[in-house]
């Protein structure tokens, strides 16, 4: 068996969306899981389409989720010498040809084609043959080169997904390897790289199916062996349509900025399109162990967002306190909220995590305990009545004497409502409203201990 060798070949013409991070995922697992090599290739030559800013975005994006590549990243706009030396040699071997026909002659052809209803296709018009004679090159016009494609028998390989494929090579016309100006063509980069790289398994998304078996032909031209493909199936989005930008999918890095951890998105990734079972939650360590191209499913998965959120909290919640704090206190600063000013953020988090399914809503939920709250008018209204104001009154004599710690605040709301003949609510919500401006919130005693005697003193004063 030789060393796996896998690769992921974003092309840098937007984000690392979440199909794109799922092929990466999986091309690094399969690596991982068998001690081989990762490899990054940037495939950039469509330079129309290709920033830098898309090349950093992904890198961005493969960094977040932790998917280190071994080698790499290998840019295919360096790499134009080799493709060039290789048709060079295809030439030599009379496993490519330079094709003279002009774009209008192709359109012709097409348009003849199209009025027989038949497959346009090219001809073959510039293909050497044994016993024919080529026509005389015209003046004037460079050549375009094209992949002598095998013209009988099938074009057969072991795909890890959907079996044994068989393509007829009669299927197949003579695909342009090289342009007129010379330049090299998508298929046949591909097909270097792979074969220079000695990639052993293509995990890739299945829109690339139509390529693989033109691919494969021009590097069994070219002597290489054919690698181990493993096509991925589409995503689609909750609703079931293609996943779009309208499902918010923009980017992996967006779900950063939406709270989500990347233990959860990887997690969640790793079941679009593969399973083990019924487990749903694992680790990195523990999917890197599982991971096989046996069970990657050939239908399409669809995303749902309900149980991304689930996993990110159950992430969230296995956090260490200190960890979920160092998480959640930059989101604070950059809304301007200085977490040192005021309780512990480890504690606040912790109070509060159970109720939150992303560190942007945990955000939202301790934020009060760290700036001014103003509840709103109805609020107030509501809770600070004739009827609840004295024991907020005695409830705030209280509090100067009192422990800080649960037990004793507790004791000490127990016993101000005893006295007044009032039911729990009616001194726990407006304590809840005047402390942070809301009546959902985690155990009162506990938000009372977290928020601090002289918070708790001067919310009382104020309203009183
Ligand atoms: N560059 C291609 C893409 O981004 C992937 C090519 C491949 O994996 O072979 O879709």
């Amino acid at each position: 068996m030789k060393p796996v060798r896998t690769r992921f070949a974003p092309s840098p013409t937007g984000y690392l969306h979440i199909g794109g991070a799922r092929t990466a995922l999986f091309s690094w697992a399969y690596a991982r899981r068998h001690g081989g090599t990762f490899v990054l290739r940037i495939e950039d030559t469509d330079v129309a389409r290709s920033t830098p800013e898309a090349v950093q975005a992904i890198l961005d994006g493969m960094a977040w989720l932790d998917l280190g590549h071994d080698e790499g990243p290998f840019y295919q706009m360096q790499r134009m010498e080799r493709y060039k030396e290789v048709i060079q040699q295809m030439l030599a071997a009379g496993t490519a040809y330079y094709c003279y026909t002009t774009r209008e002659e192709l359109d012709a052809l097409r348009a003849e084609q199209e009025a027989r209803k038949e497959k346009p296709r090219y001809d073959g018009r510039w293909r050497p043959e044994e016993g024919k004679t080529l026509p005389q090159s015209p003046a004037g016009v460079s050549p375009a080169i094209r992949f002598r494609n095998p013209k009988d028998g099938v074009v057969a390989w072991d795909d890890a997904v959907k079996g044994r494929v068989e393509f007829a090579n009669s299927e197949l016309d003579d695909l342009v390897i090289a342009r007129a100006d010379g330049t090299p063509t998508y298929n046949f980069c591909v097909v270097v790289d792979d074969w220079d790289m000695g990639i052993t398994h293509v995990i890739r998304g299945d829109d690339h199916v139509n390529n693989t078996p033109r691919q494969i032909n021009i590097l069994t031209a070219l002597g290489g062996g054919v690698p181990t493909h493993a096509p991925l199936s589409m995503i689609l989005g909750d609703d079931g349509a293609t996943l779009s930008k309208r499902h918010g999918a923009v980017s992996v890095m967006q779900y950063d900025d939406d709270g989500y951890l990347p233990e959860a998105v990887i997690n969640y990734l790793a079941r679009l399109g593969w399973s083990h079972g019924d487990d749903e939650v694992f680790s990195r360590q523990q999917f890197v162990e599982w991971f096989d191209l046996d069970h990657i499913t050939a239908s399409a998965a669809q995303f749902n967002t309900e149980k991304l959120l689930w996993l990110n909290q159950h992430y969230m919640k296995q956090l260490p306190a200190a960890e979920l704090a160092a998480r959640v206190k930059p989101r604070l600063a950059a809304r301007g909220v200085d977490t040192d000013n005021g309780p512990c953020l480890e504690k606040a988090v912790a109070l509060y995590v159970d109720r939150c399914n992303t560190l942007n809503v945990l955000a939202d939920a301790v934020e009060v305990f760290y700036t001014p709250v103003t509840p709103s008018a109805e609020l107030l209204a509501q809770h600070l009545t004739d009827e609840t104001r004295p024991a907020l009154a005695d409830f705030a004599a209280g509090i100067a004497g009192v422990a800080w710690e649960i037990p004793a605040i507790a004791a000490l709301i127990k016993e101000t409502i005893a006295k007044h003949g009032l039911k729990m609510p009616k001194l726990a919500m407006p304590l809840r409203a005047l402390l942070v401006g809301q009546t959902q919130t985690p155990s009162v005693d506990a938000v009372i201990e977290l928020a601090g005697r002289e918070r708790v003193a001067a919310a009382l004063k104020k309203y009183l």
